[in-house]
């Protein structure tokens, strides 16, 4: 789960990482008191979207006064703000930041992800900061420094000085460095993070060390154990139906192509949707209804795949096993009856209960198409579509 600039400095402050002072706003007034509330100027004011590169794309505007701040404001609520990141639809800003500028004499970037090969969090620091990590990563990787971290050690002092000297960081600063990356490794494995990144990081003229950006994702399969956190979730910033899905408990990413898929079991579906490659076409998404899916989260998936305008044709692969034939079949029924269905659907049906399953859906009166096996679904449905 992405989360904005402003939730993440709000984390960053409550682990002792320093970010710049301000707050968020989502009118031209309320951005002008927040200036008005800080003890001095000149600031800046962010637009909050979930993407990077707004500096580059113009989402964030200096401001000598608070009543500048409310014209820059004025500027950036309400755009739609197109960075890099965001694809050339760019993003509706709704809320921004404001903060107090700070004078920068030197950015670093500072990361922290989870290296599956090694199994462990990994610390990254680089000297050029501001940049996106993954350019300096291909055109100058020697300026990024690494550390791996044993979870059963820690994170040990010798570390956080490997990753401050790599960087060339002033000595004078050192123990204010070790601090900042201590607590910012604290709150990545406190919150379950899945990135902290800070991009930059500043060292200021009046030599303090400030997060300037932050970057917080946090781990979807950890927020059962965060319930606090679940709240910072910006719809907004999620694709409509996944947003539907999740709220259905339904594992659905939304692709580009125009075959929707529904699917049990997460193997199934990976297995369903390069079979529909094979055959031609192109998946309009990832749906697993789960292993033990009620008819009504069958229905609830069905309705999610139609009520997306590109689809063009349903592929519904099931094996039954704890979720049983007939009761897919029944879920299908009870979402054909609340939604209008206008593209052909393929279904194909085994394991347990499947007879039951057919005549169930034979005796609907509707017009399904049965496939006799997975490779003649995926070409049935790929040659409707086409
Ligand atoms: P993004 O990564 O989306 O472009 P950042 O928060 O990293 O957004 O800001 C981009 C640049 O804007 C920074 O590298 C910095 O130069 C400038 N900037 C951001 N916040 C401040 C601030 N509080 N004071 C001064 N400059 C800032
Ligand atoms: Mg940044």
């Amino acid at each position: 789960m992405k989360i904005h600039e402003y939730q993440g400095k709000d984390l960053l402050q409550k682990f002792n990482v320093p970010v710049p002072a301000g707050g968020v706003a989502e009118t031209p007034a309320q951005a002008r008191q927040v200036a008005e509330s800080l003890e001095r100027g000149p600031f800046v004011v962010k637009a909050q979207i979930h993407a990077g590169g707004r500096g580059k794309g113009g989402g964030i505007k200096p401001a000598a006064t608070p009543m500048e701040v409310e014209k820059a404001a004025d500027q950036v609520i309400g755009m739609t703000l197109v960075t890099p990141q965001t694809g050339p639809e760019g993003r509706l800003v709704q809320k921004v930041l404001v903060e107090q500028a700070q004078v920068i004499v030197k950015e670093y970037y500072l990361g922290i992800v989870v290296d599956r090969g090694l199994g462990r969090p990994v610390i990254m620091m680089s000297s050029a900061g501001g940049m996106e990590i993954e350019e300096v990563a291909a055109r100058t990787p020697e300026l990024i420094i690494k550390e791996a971290v044993d979870p059963a050690v820690g994170l040990l002092p010798y570390q956080t000085r490997n990753l401050a000297f790599g960087v060339g960081l002033p000595a004078e600063h050192l123990r204010a460095a070790s601090g900042f990356i201590t607590n910012l490794f604290n709150l990545f494995v406190s919150l379950d993070c899945s990135l902290a990144e800070i991009n930059p990081l500043v060292l200021t003229a009046s030599g303090e060390l400030l997060a300037l950006d932050a970057k917080i994702n946090l781990d979807d399969n950890a927020l059962f154990r965060h319930h606090d956190l679940a709240s910072l979730e910006d719809p907004e910033e999620m694709d409509p139906l996944e947003h539907e899905a999740k709220k259905h408990h339904l594992n659905y990413i939304r692709l580009n192509g125009n075959v929707g898929a529904m699917v049990n079991g997460a193997g199934l579906a990976m297995a369903t949707m390069d079979l529909i490659k094979a055959a031609g076409a192109e998946p309009a998404n990832f749906l697993d209804v789960g292993g033990g899916a009620s008819a009504e989260m069958v229905a609830n998936g069905f309705r999610i795949i139609l009520s997306d305008s590109r689809v063009k044709g349903v592929l519904i692969n099931i094996f039954g096993g704890i979720l049983r034939c007939d009761r897919l079949a029944e879920g299908v029924i009870q979402a054909v009856k609340e939604v209008q269905v206008n593209v052909p659907v393929i279904i194909r049906l085994e394991g347990t209960n499947v007879d039951e399953g057919r005549r169930i859906l034979d005796e609907s009166g509707l017009t399904f198409t049965v496939a006799k096996d997975m490779q003649d679904a995926a070409r049935k449905v790929a040659a409707l579509v086409q």
